[in-house]
């Protein structure tokens, strides 16, 4: 039936000419003007960005331009105008990344004709029908508006396509057709890796009595180790810790601190690559189940690497304690090789964590950068658009734990555990990433060497160096199922 096939073909607007993604310009009509300049910046990552992601060799874009007035869509921040095939993007869009991503999904669409050829997925019933508008079709615009989010939170979509986990009402069928159609290349969770075997383990709960509240709580390879403080209408004072068995929960050691002043015990855990040391009245102690070694000449806040305290000095760099002399040195730390998508290098929030028995530095969600033996850093950028809440060292020197968060559609936020292999940069999470999910609020993530354990509002999600996730109910919270 050739003649139906011309007039389908008819239907969608002749392309006036292809470029290559390296080929598009971003131009912008008031080149001196900052806020210009920033949308054009914006503009060219989210191209660069999808552009890295496709395999199109060609896409339908004459180029991106940025231009105080965008008219001919509803959606004023951004437009993706036939004929002409030019990507209009305003320079007071509140995320001119997200606005060009999702003009260029629309390109993307013209050139291949993806939401036509798939009506099905990409229903129109969320997209007002205005009168006279002359965008594109409304099941075109169903799709960007999915693709547009997939570009930047691709680990939503892994996850609700992996495991149909409500963090999106879209179909998991659709994210998947976009996901193999436009961006085939961005990067992903290896969900399937045989070498990562899961067992979720039975959950459990630790309890120091009614006059205790669980303060902090780290772990070291064998035990979770949990700070209690007085609760505020108990009769406890000073400060206790508790030890107890990684996988069932039984208790194996308690210790009273010896605090200089009952009523007020400033205690504090410190993550060290062997497991945590103690911090208490300003100096520092190896911790041992039920036992705490004598005062270090160091009072490290940041973390222990082998026989070394660091810390983050508020003036920058950073600064090494010898634990043995407690001679301290300053070291500058050099700006990161990796780029960040939003802000710079230079002045983002920088924090210690450890990275296969190194310290290292993240750079907000950005980037990993750590100090070898022989003093060299290196730099290691991290998957931006996963929106990595934490890091820490995994299994042995090329792993790395990440604290994975996402948000889904009610605006809560959803973490669970990866690992990053450091050297192929290669995401692996655990074979069925489905039981691992869990809706948590708050916390952070503490790690030593070969373990991970993410504290929350009563609860931990713990990894042990065989990737075993533990769920861990603390202190009479209830622990929904993990
Ligand atoms: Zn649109």
């Amino acid at each position: 039936m050739p003649v139906l096939v011309l007039l389908l073909l008819a239907c969608r607007p002749e392309c006036d000419g292809t470029r290559r993604w390296a080929d598009i310009p971003v131009a912008s009509a008031q080149p001196g003007d900052l806020g210009h300049q920033l949308a054009a910046d914006d503009a060219r990552g989210a191209l660069d960005q999808l552009a890295a992601w496709s395999d199109l060799a060609e896409v339908c874009v004459h180029d991106v331009w940025i231009e105080d007035e965008v008219r001919g869509a509803y959606r004023v921040e951004g437009s993706y105008r036939l004929p002409g095939e030019r990507v209009q993007i305003s320079p007071f869009a509140d995320d001119a990344w997200g606005v060009t991503t999702h003009e260029l999904c629309h390109a993307v669409d013209h050139t291949i004709g993806l939401s036509d050829d798939h009506a099905e997925l990409f229903p129109d019933d969320e997209v007002p029908d205005i009168p006279g508008y002359g965008g594109p079709t409304r099941t075109a615009e169903a799709f960007a508006r999915i693709c547009e989010d997939g570009a930047r939170d691709h680990l939503r979509w892994q996850t609700a396509a992996a495991c149909g986990h409500p963090m999106t009402d879209d179909d998991p069928a659709a994210l998947a057709r976009i996901q193999e159609s436009i961006f085939p290349w961005a990067p992903r969770l290896a969900w399937d890796d045989p070498s990562l075997q899961v067992a979720v383990g039975a959950p459990w709960r630790a309890t120091a009595g009614p006059d205790w509240r669980q303060g902090e709580v780290a772990a070291d390879p064998d035990h979770v180790v949990v700070l209690w403080k007085p609760a505020p209408d108990g009769r406890a004072r000073g400060a206790r810790l508790t030890w107890h068995d990684w996988a069932t929960g039984t208790r194996v050691a308690t210790l009273d601190l010896p605090c200089t002043d009952p009523e007020w015990c400033p205690a504090s855990l410190v993550p060290g690559d062997a497991g945590p040391l103690l911090r208490l009245d300003g100096a520092l102690r190896v911790l041992g189940p039920g036992t705490l070694g004598e005062p270090l000449p160091c009072a490290a806040s940041g973390v222990v690497v082998g026989d070394q305290g660091w810390r983050l000095p508020g003036g920058g760099g950073l600064e090494r304690c010898d634990l043995s002399t407690g001679r301290t040195s300053s070291l500058e730390v050099p700006v990161p090789t990796y780029a960040l998508a939003q802000q710079h290098v230079g002045t983002a929030v920088r924090s210690l964590t450890l990275a296969g028995g190194h310290v290292a530095l993240s750079s907000a969600d950005a980037g990993l950068s750590w100090r070898r033996d022989d003093g060299a850093w290196i730099d290691h950028a991290l998957p931006w658009h996963l929106g990595v809440r934490a890091q820490a060292p995994l299994l042995g020197t090329s792993l790395q734990a990440l604290l994975l968060e996402t948000n889904d559609l009610d605006g809560q936020r959803l973490r669970y555990l990866a690992a990053l292999d450091l050297e192929t940069g290669e995401l692996l999470a655990p074979t069925d990433p489905c039981p691992q999910v869990v809706d948590l609020h708050a916390g952070a993530l503490l790690a030593g060497s070969g373990w991970a354990v993410v504290p929350e509002q009563g609860a931990l999600l713990g990894s042990a160096p065989s990737f075993t996730p533990y769920a861990i109910g603390l202190e009479g919270a209830p622990l929904s199922d993990p």
